[in-house]
């Protein structure tokens, strides 16, 4: 899989490391939450098949996150962002 970094060009997957589901929002005030609510978000993740938003760490280039909006189907990458 080549993903378009936005400060490096297209890279091999290998040089980035998979981040987190890229739909999720932190709570703005994590104190106030459920512990439910925060284990849900802290641990539970969705396994989509289709478009989704992901962050990636473009750990062996430039360092930044990003996000990519990929297929997990079929790896095709739609766009990808600076985060
Ligand atoms: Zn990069």
């Amino acid at each position: 899989m080549i993903i378009p970094c936005p400060h490096c060009g297209a890279r091999p997957h290998a040089e980035f490391t998979y981040g987190i589901d890229g739909t999720l929002d932190r709570p703005a005030d994590p104190a106030s939450v459920t512990d439910e609510s925060w284990i849900d978000y802290l641990y539970l993740r969705n396994n989509p098949r289709g478009p989704h938003r992901e962050l990636w760490h473009h750990t062996l280039g430039c360092e930044q996150w990003i996000v990519v909006e990929r297929d997990t189907l079929t790896h095709v990458i739609a766009s990808a962002a600076p985060a």
